[in-house]
């Protein structure tokens, strides 16, 4: 019997050759196959004989081929191919120019469905059909079974030599054989909610439409409103967020005994140690993390919040109140600068409750860095803050209770993993200020708990952008008189060597350039490539205020602080994306004087990129501008290769239905706390529960990666 499993190669039809070919494609089983949708559609109905063709219009009917031949003329270079088509009620010429190839394909006998322009030719004196598309039917197949005509047909995307008339009449065989099966990866209950037809009627919906409704053309077909489609759109979501909640109740079903000891007090302890006051989205988050850290299961959260949104609190208050219950916990960054940074703001916050961090990073070595990792080992060190040197083996924990990661995109899933997997069941807080956007955030960390800083300390004044496309004097008029008033200037290059192919220019030979126009000022130079030592003193004379301007790649991009930076300019602004300009930008404007950011774009930025760069013009707001981002260059481009495994909707668009994915999210949660026995139950209601979650994870790539936080 043919279920949603079988191999497509089993199918009549596919042999071994289609078979690899259709594999190829990623079409491996009948619901691969069946999930491969038409991206358009032809009404073939009322298809007219020959008898009856009407001049001047584009029709469409079904013919033999009684002749056909190449006929040289000529004034023409090119030969023309004539072949005469017969149905039962009449004869008519048809005609093509210079497509040789057309004699193989349709030899003499052939059936096939043409459709194309009928003319009148005067040296004809009859009707010609000129240039038709045509698509070979199987002979017995002008009935009721017929897939090609008579209705409204799918077309599908050739490939490899599959044609689409190769498509419909397989997935159109397969739907018959399919016809009644009870597979519906949506459970009743929610079907019922939602109105939807079953699974069947679905992708029959999707494959061969009935009737268009009045007025509407085939267009309708292709709507994420019509009825298959919307299921479908539904069904997409549905799976990957049952998906993700099931990964959550794993987690959940852990079981840990609640081990921290909460206490107003402490609260009280911590704010007061703060030298400043908290802005209410911190508080708000921060009970959050205290709810979640007194949970009988591992806190597994992840903070977004912008650059400046004041993250690093929340952090320390999660570790405090890990550390203070007896457990060790490893704070992670991806650079040492930023690590540094950390170490330094914790010491600073917890002098006063009498904790030390300690930082382990590539340049700590030698018996300092014995030091530390015996430390660590014996538990005598309860707080390590440091880069990628933590999930190097050697580093064992005796009792790891907390890992936070900062700027968390900037590591791989097995990076975080293998950190969290030093400790047993830890909590994890996860912090990014690349702002994702919501639709985005939900879809992809789906099995995390979410907490937004959406508010910034007080006092900070906007940071002003300016698209400066004069090039010339800019940097004496416009960028002197900060330096003269002694104010800091970030100057921030994409690219380290000088490239023909690219029109951005070299950090090190804008450094010599700036070095020579600035002969007063004294101006470093910071680069990936410049060793991690010096890198360092370029970073202590700038924070010193030695340095006034620097220039450097985007290694300057996370978490820097320097209060007295005023200016950002950005070489080629055009090649970044909008949100890693965003994070730029919040590097200037920290302190009480106001920053300004502006962006130089190259002489080959074309128009459209200049006009994306309005955006952030406009807004300061960094979920905003992640939204235009993403809206400008779609989720693949916007997530870039370090998320690849991102899911591939067949039909969802998380812009467009962002909505549905919303109320997705409530019906799946709604359905996992009717408890463990309806869950169960789903075993039921998808009559093959394991096909479906191959199939989900065969086709969005990876999902067991970047759900697989854990
Ligand atoms: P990010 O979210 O970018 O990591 P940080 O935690 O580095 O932000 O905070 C940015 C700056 O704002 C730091 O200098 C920090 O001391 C300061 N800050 C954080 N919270 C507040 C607050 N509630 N009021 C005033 N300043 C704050
Ligand atoms: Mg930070």
């Amino acid at each position: 019997m043919l279920t949603p499993a079988t191999p497509v190669s089993s199918l009549p039809d596919v042999g071994p050759r289609r078979a690899e070919r259709l594999s190829k494609l990623g079409i491996r089983t009948v619901l691969d196959l069946l999930y491969t949708l038409p991206f358009r559609y032809e009404d073939r109905r009322g298809v007219p004989s020959i008898g009856n063709l009407r001049e001047g219009e584009q029709q469409g009917f079904l013919a033999t081929v009684s002749s056909i031949r190449k006929k040289e003329i000529r004034k023409l270079r090119a030969p023309v191919i004539e072949a005469i088509l017969s149905d039962d009620s009449g004869s008519i010429k048809a005609v093509w120019f210079g497509q040789e190839y057309i004699l193989k394909l349709l030899p003499e006998a052939a059936h096939a469905f043409f459709f194309g322009r009928i003319e009148y030719s005067e040296f004809d004196r009859s009707l010609v059909l000129k240039s038709p598309v045509f698509e070979k039917v199987d002979p017995g197949q002008k009935g009721r079974k017929s897939f090609h005509v008579n209705r409204i047909v799918p077309v599908y995307r050739e490939s490899l030599g599959l044609t689409s008339s190769f498509f419909r009449k397989l997935i159109g065989e397969t739907l018959l054989s399919l016809w009644g099966s009870p597979f519906d990866p949506l459970p009743e209950s929610i079907r019922k909610k939602h109105g939807f037809d079953s699974w069947i009627k679905m992708i029959v919906g999707l494959h061969f439409p009935a009737a268009i409704p009045s007025g509407g053309s085939l267009e309708f077909f292709l709507d994420p409103s019509y009825g298959p489609r919307k299921r479908l759109i539904y069904e997409e979501f549905f799976l990957l967020e049952f998906l993700m909640f099931q990964k959550r109740a794993d987690i959940s079903a852990q079981g840990r005994s609640n081990r921290y000891r909460i206490s107003a007090e402490d609260r009280t302890i911590f704010s007061a140690s703060l030298p400043f006051h908290l802005t209410n989205a911190q508080k708000k988050v921060m009970e959050e993390v205290s709810e979640d850290l007194g949970k009988d299961y591992p806190m597994n959260r992840l903070l977004l919040g912008d650059v400046g949104s004041g993250k690093t609190v929340i952090a320390a208050w999660a570790l405090y109140l890990a550390i203070k219950s007896g457990f060790q916990c490893a704070l992670m960054a991806p650079t040492e600068i930023l690590a540094k940074q950390h170490e330094k703001t914790l010491t600073r916050l917890f002098s006063s409750i009498g904790l030390t961090p300690f930082l382990l990073t590539n340049s700590v070595r030698g018996s300092d860095r014995k030091a530390i990792v015996s430390g660590v080992h014996s538990g005598e060190i309860s707080l390590i803050v440091g880069t990628q040197s933590l999930i190097q083996e050697s580093l064992n924990f005796s009792c790891l209770g907390l890992v936070v990661i900062d700027e968390q995109h900037r590591f791989g899933v097995d990076q975080r993993r293998t950190l969290m997997g030093k400790g047993a069941q830890p909590d994890t807080l996860l912090m990014t200020a690349t702002p994702i956007p919501r639709s985005l955030a939900l879809s992809y960390y789906g099995d995390m708990d979410l907490s937004v800083l959406d508010e910034k300390p007080p006092g900070r004044l906007p940071v002003k952008t300016i698209i400066s496309r004069s090039s010339g004097d800019f940097w004496d008029k416009t960028v002197r008189p900060f330096l003269e008033r002694g104010e800091q200037v970030f100057v921030v290059c994409p690219l380290i060597e000088e490239s023909e192919a690219v029109d951005a220019k070299a950090a090190s030979s804008h450094w010599e350039f700036l070095s020579s126009y600035f002969p007063s000022f004294e101006v470093g130079l910071l680069t990936g490539r410049i060793p991690f030592e010096s890198r360092e003193k370029v970073m202590a004379r700038f924070r010193s205020g030695e340095i006034l301007m620097l220039v450097s790649t985007t290694v300057i991009e996370v978490g820097v602080d320097i209060p007295n930076a005023t200016v950002m300019v950005v070489e080629s602004p055009e090649r970044f994306g909008l949100a890693q300009l965003h994070q730029l930008r919040g590097r200037v404007g920290r302190g009480a004087l106001p920053g300004f950011f502006y962006l130089l774009p190259g002489e080959a930025a074309s128009d459209e990129a200049i006009a994306r760069l309005h955006v952030l013009e406009e807004s300061d707001d960094g979920f905003f501008v992640a939204e235009e981002d993403l809206r400008s260059r779609g989720p693949g481009e916007f997530l870039g290769t370090r998320q690849s495994g991102a899911p591939a909707f067949i039909c969802a668009d998380l812009l467009r239905d962002f909505d549905m994915l919303k109320s997705v999210r409530v019906d799946v949660k709604d359905f996992f706390q009717e408890g463990e026995a309806q869950r169960m139950d789903h075993q039921k209601w998808v009559w093959d529960w394991t096909t479906v979650t191959d199939f989900i994870r065969s086709r969005y790539t990876g999902v067991e990666e970047w759900i697989g936080i854990r």
